[in-house]
């Protein structure tokens, strides 16, 4: 087990969540304000680009600012590493292919020694070492963990153990098989992401699958699901793969049918409306929008709270009892307030 700030990763850890702001990070105002967001969606380490000299310098500013664990991601310069744990980042994101070869990275593990800072091996198939390349014919899985491997024990004999390491390609099969593979020769925790996984509706699916697939397999220790996308839904995605593997619960957990030729309320817009405000409860709750009779009344009664759809109305349940009759159009209203009352949150 490692510690990034107070999170603890790894060994009997739950496996925490993770996003990436997209702001300039020496816009301080807006990256602050965009980690404040990630806070409340329930973000447990933020990691931020430290591109240049003044963004690196600002991340003290930012830490004193915000109430988790802050990981400067450096790229190329290992310069901005060493002024990065200066400023009191937590963590440091490494990628060993763009370092700049081995003697730099000893001065970055000279720095982080002894500082309760703990770095991220970050393999990445776009920029592996071109030996390593070479030797394998391309950024397969093996190359992945060669590489990996590689700094392992490099960042070992610098006596450094405080790490984590991902192994990331945008082909989720690569990825899976990357990590699986790693973990049978790495004992240190697991980041898991698929890099670049897309805009929404791919990235989503790309990594759920892969992160889901590996947790299943209990690998991986943290995550961070990748979005072209407003971070916010990063961290909601992370949460709905840890709650659909029942490793942790948080929030809203809505059940709603897809809806059929029986649906007589409009279904689509109440559920998302539901979801919608909904969003920021933390409490774990399980929320049923359910169109019609069929299966409606079965699961909202398994819920924590539901409603089942009738013609233009539909009946309310809680804990198991039918509470009361509703209108369609005061469905989304009471059913909010219901919930909040329930979780004692607004
Ligand atoms: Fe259709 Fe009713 Fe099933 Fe929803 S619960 S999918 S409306 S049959």
């Amino acid at each position: 087990m490692i510690r990034v700030g107070d999170v603890k990763i790894g060994g009997d850890a739950p496996v925490s969540v993770q996003s990436m702001t997209n702001t300039k990070t020496e816009d301080r105002e807006a990256t602050i304000t965009q980690i404040n967001a990630l806070e409340d969606a329930g973000c447990e380490i933020v990691r931020v680009a430290v591109p240049n000299k003044e963004s690196a310098m600002m991340l003290g500013k930012i830490k004193s600012q915000i109430n988790i664990p802050l990981i400067a991601d450096i790229q190329f310069d290992y310069r901005l590493a060493v002024m990065a744990v200066k400023e009191g980042a937590d963590g440091i994101r490494i990628n060993p292919g763009n370092i700049g070869g081995k003697e730099k990275a000893a001065k970055i593990a000279k720095e982080v020694q002894n500082s309760g800072v703990s770095i991220r091996i970050g393999v990445n198939s776009g920029s592996l070492e071109k030996d390593i390349l070479e030797k394998h014919g391309g950024p397969t899985p093996r190359a992945l963990v060669e590489s990996a491997l590689k700094w392992v024990r490099f960042f070992e004999d610098a006596n450094f153990y405080n790490m984590k390491l991902a192994l990331k390609a945008p082909d989720v099969l690569t990825t899976i098989e990357a990590y699986r593979l790693a973990a049978k020769k790495i004992k240190y925790p697991f980041h898991l992401g698929v890099t670049e996984a897309g805009t929404i509706f791919p990235g989503l699916i790309k990594s759920s699958l892969g992160i889901g697939i590996l947790l299943n397999e209990g690998i991986g220790d943290t995550i961070r699901v990748s979005l072209t996308a407003d971070p916010v839904f990063e961290v909601r995605a992370g949460y709905e793969i840890l709650k659909g593997l029942k490793l942790r619960s948080r929030g809203v957990d809505i059940i709603s049918c897809p809806g059929c030729g029986r649906c007589e309320i409009d279904l689509i817009g109440i559920a998302n409306e539901v979801e919608k405000r909904l969003a920021k409860i933390k409490k774990s709750i399980k929320v049923a929008v359910m169109g019609c009779i069929v299966n409606g009344p079965g699961e909202a009664k398994e819920a924590d709270i539901g409603i089942a759809g009738g013609k233009k109305k539909g009946l309310l349940f809680k804990k198991g009892m039918v509470i009361r009759n509703l209108n369609e159009e005061e469905m989304v209203e009471v059913l909010v307030r219901e919930v909040k009352g329930m979780v004692g949150e607004d």
